[in-house]
């Protein structure tokens, strides 16, 4: 068994290499999501095997040499996953026990795109960096200053850090594909999009049509909740996905269905919903693992890959 531990992890390791590195993924995202979910329960069946080096522990993967290294003021994580409805229920009655009560949740779409943080200093665009390994991630500043959906100067003079999802709309990736000059077609819009935005020339950046939305304010952090917070960058002008929305335990489930059913129509690719705690002083009372907030779940979509090639893959590759 351990052998099969140590075989998923150089296997995850390698995957997330291609994907994060050099957006060329070699295993679907299904296919990754099956293979993570085999080793997050092997390392509960077999606790002396944990170690903070595995792929359950960690963020992203290491960055890369190509831009310079920014240190996050605040980790960027990852977000925990479940994919039916009882697991979901399973994380909400967690929340509920660790907060002792129930808490305000907030549902939005996940897109599929790559985390990027945005820091403003007397109301200008000061530094754009990806989410790297969590810690330290990629200054792209360059070519964020030459993405027009991203707000260069805002009405607000303090310092202030938006995180959000950098995405290539599906109409962009379409059109992009079919340029003769690229060397090969990018699998899907999210590795369009990372490999869009990791230029060396911002040009080629700038040609792309990349688009942006908003998801969280890292500072200021006056706002006592996560809506307020979202109104308030869309007051400064970015942009903020519009089908987020408060909801109780007993309709979310009914939510969750409703946008997975309505995302076909969207020029944006999503994965699934996030769903967080609304209340700032929730998430500080329950906080966050290596790997993950505590006050935040990912409930992935069915993917519409196939996983039959699952069945081919040669773990030893
Ligand atoms: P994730 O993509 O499942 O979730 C975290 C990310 O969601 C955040 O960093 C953020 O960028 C994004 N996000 C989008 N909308 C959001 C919103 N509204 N609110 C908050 N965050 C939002 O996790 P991850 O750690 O980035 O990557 C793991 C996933 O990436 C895997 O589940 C798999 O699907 C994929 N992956 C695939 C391969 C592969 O080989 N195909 C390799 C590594 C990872």
């Amino acid at each position: 068994m351990a052998d099969r531990i140590e075989d998923l992890r150089a296997l995850l390791d390698r995957a997330s290499y291609a994907y994060y590195v050099l957006d060329a993924p070699v295993l679907t995202d299904a296919e990754y999501d099956v293979l993570f979910r085999e080793l997050v329960e092997l390392e509960r069946l077999h606790p002396e095997r944990a170690g903070a080096t595995s792929p359950t522990q960690r963020v992203g993967a290491t960055p890369s040499q190509l831009f310079a290294p920014v240190e996050h003021a605040s980790p960027m994580l990852s977000i925990d996953n479940v994919f039916d409805v009882s697991e979901l229920d399973a994380w909400v009655d967690r929340l509920a026990r660790l907060l002792g009560g129930e808490p305000t949740l907030f549902v939005e779409l996940k897109i599929d795109g790559l985390a990027l943080s945005l820091r403003y200093d007397g109301g200008l665009l000061v530094q754009a960096a990806t989410r790297g390994d969590g810690r330290i991630g990629e200054d792209v500043t360059a070519n964020i200053y030459v993405v027009d959906a991203i707000p260069k100067r805002i009405a607000y003079d303090a310092p202030l850090e938006v995180r959000g999802e950098i995405y290539l709309p599906r109409s962009s990736f379409q059109a992009l594909n079919q340029d003769p000059t690229l060397k090969a077609p990018f699998a899907n819009p999210r590795n369009a999009a990372a490999g869009s935005l990791r230029q060396k020339d911002p040009r080629v950046t700038a040609s792309r049509g990349l688009a942006f939305f908003a998801y969280q304010l890292e500072e200021p952090t006056q706002f006592e909740t996560h809506h307020e917070a979202l109104a308030f960058l869309s007051s400064l002008g970015f942009a903020v996905e519009e089908h987020g929305s408060l909801v109780d335990q007993g309709q979310l489930f009914e939510r969750v269905q409703q946008l997975d059913q309505s995302r076909a129509d969207l020029d944006y690719e999503t994965d699934g919903v996030v769903v967080k705690a609304d209340r700032m002083v929730d998430r500080r009372r329950v906080g966050v693992t290596s790997r993950a907030p505590r006050w935040s779940i990912a409930f992935k979509f069915a993917p519409e890959e196939q996983l039959t090639r699952l069945l081919a893959i040669d773990i030893s590759v």
